[in-house]
């Protein structure tokens, strides 16, 4: 029989049949996607780093049997080690790896190490609930359950402070129950020959994006009701129950509750669009030329690889502006870091002449651009009188979908990928090899990297096209809209 560990686990907290599928069909499992294999190295650099705290540390080292490092852990407790990472512990059929155990006089201080910049109990709890359960069922003396994750003060480069300690002991005590009734179900689970019954819904996606998403949805077409936004959950259970799964098959007479929801599903139902020209002319009216359709591209770090910024700041590598003039001319400018060093200065010298002192300055969600032109006015204090002018003159495109303009097929999504496809359905994302953000930070750190000059080129060429879109596209939907 399978081992029961940590990760075995955090897929029964999600899904029964994502426990099961692990065991029996690996094999249908989707791989990581590049970004998702992103955050995973991350989080392996945030982890090994932090046992850096602990100079008196022992690495229990990896063996391809888990019962090994146990009799290792064992080992090395009975010799007196103080800290352990990677101490394993293996009792009947449950496993379990811990990132730092540290002797304390009262007991054993159990210590997850995670890469968010916060102690979130939905996602960590279960978790290191499960690995005190298993280590006391071991026999092992336990006083203290702590979350070392990122601090959000740190800057870099003074990581002193890079990572803060949360204590959690008393919630795991209180969560301890609930690992125990678990551990009864994944064992009658883990003894079923057969798939266990679970319908798809909104747990498919959350907490994680399950690996088996594209086997249990296959032959899904259509608006279902786990896409509808604020449907309170015994609602959705009602409609489960009735076995309705699209929208389309909700009865019109059923009471949704929520009459954000019920707006969602009628004007879907009904096929709507709501457009208030006039609202729209207005906004349109307060814009003032030359227009700078705007984007930035970003790239974060767990741990902070430029001098002043914090875990997982955004930092621009890349933006695309396209300038509409008063007489209809469109002209385009681009910046595109292409080594791996800090990108912003060159960055801004870049923007401070592409973008005049005057004219409006179109972005897709203006609170992303606001914060990295604040970002950088912070971080390079010389430029911060025009990057702060260019903040006032920013203009969010996206305000008019949320207000004035809703069209049944943007799919209840208001982002410029659901938009571009009907307000201006000439231009297209789907031919790109980058489509969206992550992928562009996945394809930037390859690109710093490459030594292949025509490789290199490539990938740049990727990432210029990419973001060439994305303001191309706010081009043509403000024509769109001007024309309305
Ligand atoms: S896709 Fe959904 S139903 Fe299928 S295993 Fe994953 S969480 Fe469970």
């Amino acid at each position: 029989m399978a081992h029961l560990t940590k990760t075995a686990y955090l897929a029964y907290t999600q899904c029964r049949k994502a426990f099961w599928m692990a065991a029996y069909r690996p094999h249908l499992a989707a791989p990581p996607d590049p970004a998702t294999q992103r955050r995973l190295r991350a989080g392996q650099e945030v982890d090994v780093r932090a046992r850096g705290q602990f100079p008196d540390g022992r690495t229990i080292p990896y063996r391809p049997h888990p019962e090994e490092m146990a009799s290792l852990t064992a080992q090395a407790i009975a010799e007196g080690a103080t800290t352990l990472f990677q101490a394993t512990f293996h009792t009947a059929d449950l496993l379990v790896k811990v990132d730092i155990l540290t002797r304390t006089a009262d007991g054993w201080h159990l210590i997850e190490v995670k890469s968010s910049t916060r102690y979130k109990p939905e996602e960590h709890l279960p978790d290191v609930a499960f690995q005190w359960y298993v280590l006391q069922q071991a026999g092992l003396p336990l006083a203290q359950a702590s979350l070392m994750h990122l601090n959000g003060d740190c800057r870099h480069p003074d990581f002193s402070n890079l990572y803060a300690l949360t204590d959690i002991t008393a919630e795991v005590q209180v969560y301890l129950p609930q690992v125990a009734a678990d551990v009864i179900v994944m064992r009658e689970t883990m003894g079923q020959t057969e798939t266990p019954v679970v319908g798809i819904g909104r747990h498919c996606r959350q907490p994680y994006a399950c690996a088996y998403y594209a086997h249990c949805w296959q032959g899904v077409a259509g608006a279902t009701i786990y896409d509808v936004p604020y449907l309170k959950r015994p609602t959705e259970q009602q409609l489960d129950t009735d076995g309705i799964r699209y929208v389309a098959d909700i009865p019109p007479d059923f009471a949704l509750g929520d009459k954000r929801a019920a707006a969602f599903v009628t004007q879907l139902r009904q096929q709507q669009t709501a457009v208030d020209a006039d609202a729209i002319r207005r906004e349109l009216a307060a814009l003032t030329y030359p227009l700078y359709f705007f984007d930035f591209e970003t790239i974060d770090y767990a741990i902070p690889t430029f001098t002043g910024c914090k875990p997982y700041q955004q930092a621009p590598f890349q933006y695309s502006c396209h300038v509409l003039h008063a007489d209809g001319t469109l002209t385009h400018h681009v910046y595109l870091h292409t080594t791996p060093d800090d990108p912003r200065r060159p960055l801004i010298h870049s923007l401070l002449e592409h973008i005049g002192e005057t004219g409006s300055i179109i972005v897709y969600h203006a609170p992303f651009e606001k914060g990295r032109l604040r970002e950088l006015a912070d971080a390079f204090p010389e430029h911060a009188t025009r990057l702060l002018d260019m903040v006032d003159r920013l203009w969010d495109q996206l305000d008019i979908f949320k207000k004035h303009y809703r069209d049944y097929r943007f799919g209840g999504s208001n982002s410029l990928k659901s938009v571009l496809p009907v307000v201006a359905p000439a231009l297209s994302y789907q031919s790109l090899a980058v489509q969206n953000g992550q992928q562009a930070q996945v394809v930037w750190e390859q690109m710093v990297g490459e030594g292949d000059t025509a490789v290199k080129e490539q990938l740049a060429a990727q990432l210029r096209a990419y973001c060439h879109l994305d303001t191309l596209a706010m081009v043509e939907i403000h024509r769109t809209l001007v024309n309305l």
